[in-house]
C-alpha cells in the first residue's frame, strides 16, 4: 500500500540514498537511449507549479520533526522546466525545508545548453547546486550507437557552463557501452572529455543490457557484442590511465561495478586505482572466475572478501553447482546478473 502523500519517480542517483525526494517531472524528455528502461513507456511531462507546491507541502507535513541536508529533484531533467518556474520550485522547497544545503538533479547536456551562462547561474544562486550527468561515454561513436542524442562538444560545454555556475559536478560513465568494437575508444576519448570538464565526482557503472532495450535488439542482430567482464577492467584501467590533470572524486559505487574498493581521490590516488585494476587482470583464471561469479551472485563485494572463510566457502558451493550446470556460460550468466541489478 502506498502511504507517502506526495508522487515519487522510480529512480534516483544512489548518493541520494538519504536526500528528500521532490517530482517535477515524470519520466525523461529524451527516453531514447539504447541500453535504459528507466522510463520506458512512461510519457514524459513538465508538473505544474501548483502540482509541485502541494507536494512540497504534503513531504514538510509527512517528514515533520526529521532534518534534511540534501534534495534530489526526480525525475530525468528538472532543467527542462521554465527557468524562472524551477527558481520558484526552489525557493518555495527552501522555505519549506530550511535545512537544505544541496539540492540536485539529473541534467541532460541538450537541455542545459539551451540555457544562458546566466540562467544557470541564477539556478545554482536559487539552490540548485548539485549535477548528475548522465555522459556515459566521450565518444561520439558511442553517443551515436546508443542514440544519446548528444555529443561530447555538448557535453564539455554543458558541464563547464554549470561547474562555472558554480555547481558540483557528479559525471555517470557506464563502462563497456561501446562492446567489443568500441571500447577502446570509448575508454580513452571518455577520460579525454573528464580531463577537459574535471567534474568534481566520476561515478563509474557498468552495462547490463537490460531486457526489452534497443541494446538488447542490437546484441541480437549482431551489431553490439558484450565484453568480458576482464575486458570491462581493462577497458577501466584504460580510462583511469588516460585521466589526467583532474581534481575529482573517482568511484565504482553501484552494485553492478566489479570492483566496488576502486574508490579514491584523483589526482593522488590513481596509483592505487591502477593497483586494483592490475590485482584483478594478474589472477590466475581460475580464481578470478571464482571472484567475478561470487560476486556476481552477491557472495562477494570486493577482492578481499575471498579470504573470509565464510564467504569462500558459500561461494565455492554456488559457483561449482553453476559450473557444473553451465561450464560454457560464464559471461553470459555474469551479463544477465548485471542487468537484473537496479
Ligand atoms: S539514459 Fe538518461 S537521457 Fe537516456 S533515456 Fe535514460 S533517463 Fe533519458
Amino acid at each position: 500500500m502506498n502511504t507517502c502523500p506526495f508522487e515519487l519517480g522510480p529512480i534516483r542517483p544512489v548518493d541520494e540514498a538519504e536526500s528528500l525526494l521532490i517530482r517535477t517531472t515524470r519520466s525523461c524528455p529524451w527516453n531514447r537511449c539504447e541500453f535504459c528502461v528507466n522510463y520506458k513507456g512512461m510519457p514524459f511531462s513538465i508538473r505544474s507549479l501548483d502540482e509541485i507546491r502541494k507536494d512540497i507541502e504534503a513531504a514538510a507535513k509527512f517528514h515533520r520533526g526529521r532534518t534534511f541536508r540534501t534534495c534530489f529533484l526526480q525525475d530525468g531533467d528538472s532543467f527542462v522546466m521554465k527557468t524562472a518556474e524551477l527558481i520558484e520550485v526552489l525557493a518555495f522547497l527552501k522555505s519549506h525545508f530550511p535545512t537544505l544545503q544541496r539540492i540536485s538533479s539529473y541534467g541532460r547536456a541538450q537541455t542545459m545548453i539551451r540555457k544562458s551562462p546566466s540562467e544557470m547561474q541564477e539556478i545554482c544562486n536559487a539552490g540548485l547546486n548539485k549535477l548528475y550527468c548522465g555522459m556515459e561515454s566521450g565518444s561520439d561513436a558511442v553517443l551515436k550507437q546508443m542514440h544519446k542524442g548528444t555529443t561530447a562538444a555538448d557535453i564539455i560545454k554543458s558541464a563547464c557552463m554549470a561547474k562555472a555556475a558554480g555547481m558540483d559536478i557528479s559525471e555517470f560513465i557506464i563502462l563497456g557501452l561501446g562492446g567489443q568494437e568500441l571500447w577502446q575508444d570509448h575508454a580513452r576519448e571518455t577520460a579525454q572529455v573528464l580531463n577537459q570538464i574535471n567534474p568534481h565526482y566520476i561515478r563509474v557503472l557498468t552495462i547490463g543490457v537490460k531486457p526489452g532495450s534497443g541494446l538488447e535488439e542490437q546484441v541480437r542482430t549482431g551489431k553490439y557484442h558484450f565484453q568480458t567482464e576482464k575486458n570491462i577492467i581493462e577497458e577501466q584501467r584504460l580510462l583511469i590511465n588516460t585521466l589526467d590533470g583532474i581534481t575529482s572524486n573517482y568511484a565504482n559505487h553501484h552494485m553492478v561495478d566489479l570492483l566496488m574498493e576502486a574508490r579514491g581521490q584523483f589526482p593522488q590516488d590513481k596509483p592505487k586505482l591502477l593497483a586494483i585494476m592490475d590485482r584483478y587482470l594478474a589472477l590466475p583464471e581460475k580464481d578470478r572466475i571464482h571472484y567475478t561469479l561470487g560476486k556476481r551472485f552477491g557472495l562477494y563485494q570486493k577482492m578481499d572478501d575471498v579470504h573470509n572463510e565464510t564467504y569462500r566457502q558459500r561461494a565455492e558451493t554456488a559457483i561449482s553447482s553453476f559450473l557444473n550446470s553451465y561450464p560454457d556460460q560464464i559471461e553470459e550468466a555474469c551479463q544477465q546478473l548485471r542487468a537484473q541489478v537496479v
